[in-house]
């Protein structure tokens, strides 16, 4: 099978597509404007009046689906997957050679098939791509400054995969190479996705959130009667809101210090993550955006409750002694000063509130792309975690005077419990900042393994294969050192000790 290069032809290149609806008259518009012939194929051309459709397509030739193929090298095929078998049948033979490009969506994900290697089967002589079905009609159609616009192109056959990847391109769209056709169940996932990894973390902050609410209605309503229910919408909301912003901000940062700990305890960084600790790290963007929201949130219903009745223990009271023999009007000024503790806790409540935004904004790809990987971390470490200190201590100068006061109820307030998990956080870090302790963890992310971690981690991924050799003298360096690998998988009656070898027991 032999596919003709057609990014060497001339100038203007003709390219088909077969179909009629919605994408294919976008499709031929975008390619018409990015410099090539278009001609469509329609079962009924006779039927189809394209010009009356819309004028753009007046310099379109409208032919049947054999005459379409006959005269192309590139065809896109812009039909619904289910229509593929009734629409081809007829004229596999005509497609020898040719590059079909499947723009085709799917309505269920699936992990064993897609619509590309079904189409490939249908049209064994011809290459299939697949293409541009992350773009819908109306962005294809609408939107010209799309170069950021990723098109996501697959097939068996490279020049194929070059040839459509070029079209891509001059049609200002970004081609990304996910390689062979069997990425094409990928590709038609794609669009299935609804906000992929946000699931977890807003399940995760509405859980904390309705756990910080309950407990707040039980202090605040049920032990005690310290607020009225209408006070339940802003003043008692709020503290809900800030708690769980705080802890989602401290589970944001914690999940790094957790990897650190296992790295220490393992020796290597060899041994992969448990599944919950690598979903935790790779969710950390969407619980610092979550709580960042919250933070946002409490911010602003802080400001409007701003006022010595909401926030008695912040101002100053203002004691007005009227003269009992009064008898014409007396006029006093009513001044509210804040106190030490409204003062500081708005201080650190704006200052963290002010780096968080640093740290999110860093996040927005046209930002992360201008800073290097020093800067990034510097960002998103050093300033995330002085803003998680900043809301700490933000807490703790609104709680400290309370807990003065009443010492023995420390442990039921709600100043102590929100900061308790921050406080393991900024302690942990401050603990891997510790220069030994880093160069430690350093040493292991580069590579370097303690003397046992080769084996136990050799051990771990054997654990589900059939056969598998340990050899320990590659952690010592020598050949007939007499070490025991701390591992259950292997069975020691086959340990060698003499060469430091052993085998694990076929498990088949
Ligand atoms: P559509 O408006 O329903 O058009 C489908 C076209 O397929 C018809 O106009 C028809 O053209 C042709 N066709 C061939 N055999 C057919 C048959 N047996 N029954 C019915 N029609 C048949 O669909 P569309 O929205 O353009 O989508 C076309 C393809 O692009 C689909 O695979 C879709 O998943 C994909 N896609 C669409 C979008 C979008 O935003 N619409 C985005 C990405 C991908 P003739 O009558 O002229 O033969």
């Amino acid at each position: 099978m032999e596919i003709k290069d057609i990014t060497m032809n001339e100038q203007r290149q003709s390219v088909g597509i077969l179909g009629t609806g919605d994408f294919a008259r976008a499709l031929a518009k975008r390619l018409y404007f990015s410099g090539y012939d278009v001609i469509i194929g329609s079962r009924r051309p006779e039927e189809n009046l394209l010009s009356a459709i819309d004028e753009c397509l007046c310099n379109m030739s409208l032919v049947s689906i054999e005459e379409c193929i006959e005269s192309v090298s590139v065809i896109f095929l812009a039909v619904h997957a289910e229509n593929f078998k009734d629409l081809l049948q007829e004229y596999t033979e005509h497609f020898d050679g040719k590059i079909v490009v499947d723009v085709s969506n799917r309505d269920k994900a699936s992990d064993t098939y897609s619509n590309a290697e079904y189409l490939q089967t249908l049209i064994p002589r011809a290459s299939v791509v697949k293409a541009f079905n992350v773009i819908s009609a109306y962005a294809m159609e609408n939107n010209y400054n799309t170069s950021s616009r990723q098109v996501f192109i697959a097939g068996n056959n490279d020049l194929a995969r070059g040839a459509v990847s070029n079209i891509a391109r001059a049609m200002n769209f970004t081609p990304v190479d996910f390689g062979s056709l069997i990425a094409a169940r990928r590709i038609e996932k794609h669009p299935l996705l609804l906000f992929p990894g946000w699931s977890g973390p807003c399940w995760f902050t509405i859980t904390v959130f309705i756990i910080w609410l309950l407990y707040l209605v039980f202090i605040y309503y049920i032990e005690q009667t310290v607020y009225e229910w209408e006070q339940i919408f802003v003043k008692v909301l709020n503290k809900a809101i800030c708690m769980t912003g705080i802890t989602v901000l401290s589970v944001t940062y914690l999940a790094s210090s957790f990897a650190a700990i296992i790295q220490l305890y393992n020796g290597t960084k060899h041994i992969r993550f448990s599944r919950w600790l690598d979903k935790w790290l790779k969710n950390r963007k969407q619980l610092g955006l979550i709580s960042f929201m919250l933070i946002a949130i409490h911010a602003i219903m802080s400001t409007l409750i701003m006022s010595p009745t909401y926030l008695r223990s912040w101002y100053h009271s203002t004691k007005i002694v009227i003269p009992h023999n009064m008898s014409e009007a007396y006029e006093f000024q009513n001044i509210n000063w804040m106190t030490w503790k409204g003062e500081a806790a708005c201080m650190t409540g704006i200052f963290s509130f002010t780096l968080l935004c640093f740290v999110c904004v860093s996040t927005l790809p046209s930002v992360t792309d201008t800073l290097n990987w020093r800067e990034w971390r510097f960002v998103q470490s050093k300033l995330g975690h002085l803003a998680l200190f900043l809301a700490v201590v933000h807490v703790l100068v609104m709680g400290i005077p309370g807990w003065a006061k009443t010492p023995k109820k420390v442990y039921k307030s709600i100043t102590f419990l929100s900061s308790f998990l921050p406080w393991i956080t900024i302690l942990l870090k401050l603990f891997f900042s510790i220069p030994c302790v880093d160069r430690y963890i350093t040493k292991i992310r580069k590579g370097w393994e303690r003397k046992d971690a080769r084996c136990k981690a050799t051990c771990v991924r054997s654990k589900n294969h059939s056969y598998a050799i340990v050899n320990c003298s590659q952690t010592t360096g020598k050949v007939g050192d007499n070490c025991l690998c701390p591992c259950d998988v292997v069975d020691m009656t086959t340990f060698d000790k003499t060469n430091c070898v052993y085998s694990e027991t076929k498990n088949t």
